[in-house]
């Protein structure tokens, strides 16, 4: 570990480990202070008896750009999700074909009774307009709520209550669809570019990948940085640091306590586990709550996606339920395995609880005006850089992505 490093990092999720990937490769001395045991902030799998348990069911989009570029792909062995997804509405699962990857799919979509057939055109509409804007104008456009624009675009009520409400809710973490259309824009553009994927051994696998580009002992785990005053940080402890440059890639929360902005509004999930014995859906697809009744907004058996997720003979379902909860653990799970039994009958019953995640601040809220501009800045002051999903976009690129600014602007500065 640099004894004085020209960059502190504060916190080892994929925001500072980005800002740290290229930092080491322009051979600048960095040290990152983590307050937990280990890296991923947000992104982390824990493991236990032969299961994989990402913190709160979330997946890597495989056309996020800023992936493409940093992560060897091959070697995260990713294991995707079959394209489309089931929708549990009129007492049964329906299931939306995705016509563009599923041989023979365009027939089967437009015959299927899920959305009208003026519901199926606007989907064709909508996805060739993304898919030839890039990013940026994505971003540049100007914003209304999600459910706004899916109602003016024409798509019937029904089609959004059973499918964008529960999907873009599941990825967003608003099922009210009140969040920017820049971020829907985005991430449906991404959906529509590439694939849903896993890593075999967990999510957890993404940070591990960039962190082993730096040098061994640059993080500094169990350490809280407390308070930042000008260019001076202070340990809880009291131990106090001083660098060149020290980038906060806290989350939103943490990092406006330390650098003193107001702190953003979170989303927050919560998300249960259970063992089966058998997978209860023919094919790894993500499944919906399509009539909204019940706690589940989206639900997957991750292990039938990769089945390193789950011991020989099991399977690893995960239960997404939007929002914290006031309910206890027995009494959430309660309405879970009910709801549950009303989709997949009374095998539910015997599904194994295994463990759960409440997540308070899972991604920074996004209602139109957050995304504006779409990227904020890094710098704050001579010397005080800031990234972190709530400086880009509440996704896995967004936080890469404000990595590589922050450090960027370190490099900039001592440029100069
Ligand atoms: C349940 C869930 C599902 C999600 N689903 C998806 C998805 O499917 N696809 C997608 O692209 N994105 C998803 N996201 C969003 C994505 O995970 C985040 O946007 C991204 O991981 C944020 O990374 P970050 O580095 O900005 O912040 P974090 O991961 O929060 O990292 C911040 C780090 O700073 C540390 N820290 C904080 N304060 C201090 C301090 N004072 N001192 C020292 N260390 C500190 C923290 O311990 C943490 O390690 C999801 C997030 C969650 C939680």
């Amino acid at each position: 570990m640099p004894t004085s490093p020209d960059v502190l990092i504060i916190g080892a999720g994929l925001a500072g480990l980005s800002c740290a990937r290229h930092l080491a490769d322009a051979n600048i001395s960095f040290q990152i202070i983590e307050a937990s045991d280990g890296i991923g902030g947000r992104v982390r799998t824990d493991q236990q008896e032969g299961f994989l348990f990402d913190r709160g069911f979330q997946v890597l989009l495989t056309a996020y750009p800023e992936a493409q570029r940093t992560l060897d792909y091959h070697a995260l062995d990713l294991k995707k999700f079959t394209p489309g997804s089931f929708s549990w509405f009129a007492g049964r699962m329906n299931k939306l074909i995705d016509p563009w990857r599923t041989p023979g799919g365009w027939t089967e979509a437009f015959k299927s009774d899920f959305g009208t057939l003026m519901d199926k055109l606007r989907i064709l509409r909508l996805r060739s307009r993304l898919r030839r804007s890039s990013i940026e104008q994505l971003f540049q456009r100007p914003e209304t709520s999600t459910k706004d624009a899916l109602q003016s675009a024409g798509f019937s009520e029904e089609f959004v209550h059973r499918f964008f409400r529960p999907f873009f809710g599941g990825i967003l973490l608003d099922g009210e669809l009140k969040s920017s259309t820049r971020m829907f824009e985005f991430v449906f553009k991404m959906l529509s570019e590439g694939d849903i994927a896993v890593p075999a051994a967990g999510m957890g696998a993404i940070p591990a990948q960039i962190a082993s580009h730096l040098p061994d002992n640059s993080i500094r785990f169990n350490t809280h940085a407390e308070s930042l005053h000008e260019n001076e940080l202070t340990l809880a402890g009291g131990e106090s640091l001083t660098a060149r440059a020290i980038v906060v890639a806290a989350d939103g929360p943490s990092a406006a306590h330390l650098v003193g902005e107001a702190e953003p509004a979170s989303r927050s999930v919560t998300c249960f586990y259970y063992s089966a014995d058998e997978p209860p859906l023919p094919e790894p697809m993500l499944v919906l709550n399509g009539d909204g009744a019940g706690p589940v907004n989206n639900f997957a058996v991750v292990s039938q996606v990769a089945p390193t997720y789950a011991p020989p003979g099991k399977s690893l379902i995960s239960v997404s339920v939007l929002g914290t909860q006031q309910l206890t653990e027995q009494q959430l799970g309660g309405f879970i395995v009910a709801q549950m039994k009303n989709w997949f009958g009374p095998v539910a019953r015997s599904w194994q609880y295994l463990r759960s995640y409440r997540i308070q601040h899972a991604q920074p809220q996004q209602f139109p005006g957050a995304l504006e501009p779409a990227q904020r800045p890094v710098r704050i002051r001579p010397g005080v850089y800031l990234c972190g999903d709530h400086r880009d976009n509440a996704s896995i690129h967004g936080a890469m992505v404000s990595g590589r600014r922050a450090a960027e602007a370190v490099l900039a500065d001592f440029s100069r």
